[in-house]
């Protein structure tokens, strides 16, 4: 057991992820030495980062890069800016992306960084200054062979671009290589913006073949947190006929057991607008939409929000969690009791960093491919780890969540036993 006074230990997700981490190796019998090493992240990196405001005055931000696990290969995952970010979760999240990176068998370890800054309270020169200060003190522990950050919550194409421009800049050339996520005029891949919704509806698609259910204008589907995964998601579900009953964003929700206007409300949100103040519609809190009689609910917001308080109250059969760790472990246990199939966050948001992998891969050879192309390696590489999960979660009679863990820790298991520790 981890000792619970550490900093590391602090934050609900990190205790969550060391329980996903302890109870998958028990069940699979892990070696208790490469279970003792995934414990802990190899490197956890704090910064400071000054910035000057547009009133003048200095004001510092505390920042971080944690690299989990590097076995497989160069760390992989996104920069947060968010006002609950800190060590304790950014190191969570960092062992989240080493066990995703390795369930969909990319050659590549696990990271992942963040400032604590509200962005939404930055102007637009702020948040360049905050975010090219960042890239600098993190710049010796990041580079395409090192560690390749990525959007995440409160960053976006723009933030990569200033990221690789900043490390372009002290290197004497444009890096590609540096970050993905890019807008696609400096590198960035085609399907990227899209990927990750894109890959929360194809695992929808897997789950209801598997469970014998049929995807039409009949299946309801609830989004909670309509933006960067929750609308690509939509407009696929909704393109193969699914109704989206409800959306949310941190303000609020709207409902319509019809279907919601997708077309305007996508308009709407795209225009910076936040659906609290949408004219002509019925407005739907958060609580209550996570608890709508719905097919699929699709929590794609933050962690955290389906916990042992409110997951006997679920009313969807099938749950993708297009978000990093929406559900609890505890809440999960509950949710698999009252039978809803739950798509693991590893597997069921991992289209992002599949498509951030294809977008480092083409950066690398300066050969760019096209849509048609990415998107099917991306729904082969989906297709097999989710059926690789459903396997294993057959083999060992557990749920989709413990299967994933499972699925993801044998990969590194193998990879770690071959290259050893060193010095021997
Ligand atoms: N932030 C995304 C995630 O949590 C993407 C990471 C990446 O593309 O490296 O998976």
């Amino acid at each position: 057991m981890q000792n619970s006074q550490s900093p590391l230990f602090q934050s609900p997700l990190f205790q969550d992820a060391i329980s996903q981490l302890e109870s998958a190796s028990s069940i699979m019998n892990l070696d208790p030495n490469i279970l003792e090493r995934l414990r802990y992240p190899k490197r956890a990196i704090q910064v400071s980062v000054p910035i000057r405001l547009d009133d003048g005055t200095v004001k510092v931000f505390e920042a971080y890069r944690v690299q989990h696990n590097m076995t497989l290969g160069p760390g992989k995952g996104g920069i947060r800016f968010h006002q609950d970010v800190n060590l304790s979760q950014t190191a969570a999240l960092a062992m989240l992306m080493t066990f995703k990176c390795a369930l969909v068998g990319l050659p590549l370890g696990g990271a992942k960084g963040g400032v604590r800054v509200d962005p939404n309270l930055l102007s637009r020169q702020e948040l360049q200054a905050l975010t090219r200060r960042y890239a600098v003190e993190i710049g010796p522990f990041v580079g395409p062979d090192k560690d390749i950050p990525a959007p995440d919550i409160g960053t976006d194409g723009q933030t990569m671009a200033w990221f690789m421009d900043t490390y372009s800049q002290q290197t004497g050339y444009a890096v590609h290589g540096v970050v993905t996520g890019k807008p696609i005029g400096i590198g960035g891949s085609l399907g990227r913006a899209e990927s990750t919704g894109k890959g929360v509806a194809f695992c929808i698609q897997f789950a209801f073949e598997k469970l014998g259910l049929r995807l039409d204008s009949n299946t309801k589907v609830a989004i909670h947190g309509f933006g960067k995964v929750g609308v690509p998601a939509a407009q696929d579900l909704a393109a193969q006929g699914a109704r989206i009953v409800a959306v949310s964003d941190y303000t609020g929700g709207i409902y319509n057991s019809r279907g919601i206007n997708l077309q305007e409300t996508i308009e709407w949100v795209k225009s910076g607008k936040v659906l609290k103040d949408m004219p002509n519609v019925e407005k739907i809190s958060n609580e209550d939409l996570l608890c709508l009689d719905v097919d699929v609910l699709i929590p794609a917001a933050i962690s955290g929000v389906i916990t042992e308080k409110n997951a006997a109250k679920i009313k969807a059969k099938v749950i993708a969690e297009g978000a990093n760790g929406p559900c609890t472990g505890p809440a999960i246990d509950i949710l698999t009791e009252k039978g809803v199939f739950v798509i693991p966050d590893i597997l069921c948001n991992a289209g992002g960093v599949t498509v951030s992998y294809f977008e480092w891969v083409q950066g690398l050879a300066h050969f760019f491919w096209d849509l048609d192309q990415i998107n099917n390696k991306l729904y082969g590489i989906l297709n097999n780890a989710f059926h690789r999960v459903a396997d294993c979660a057959d083999k060992y009679k557990v749920d989709m969540k413990k299967a994933a863990t499972i699925s993801a820790l044998s990969r590194l298991d193998a990879a770690m036993r071959l290259r050893g520790i060193w010095p021997a």
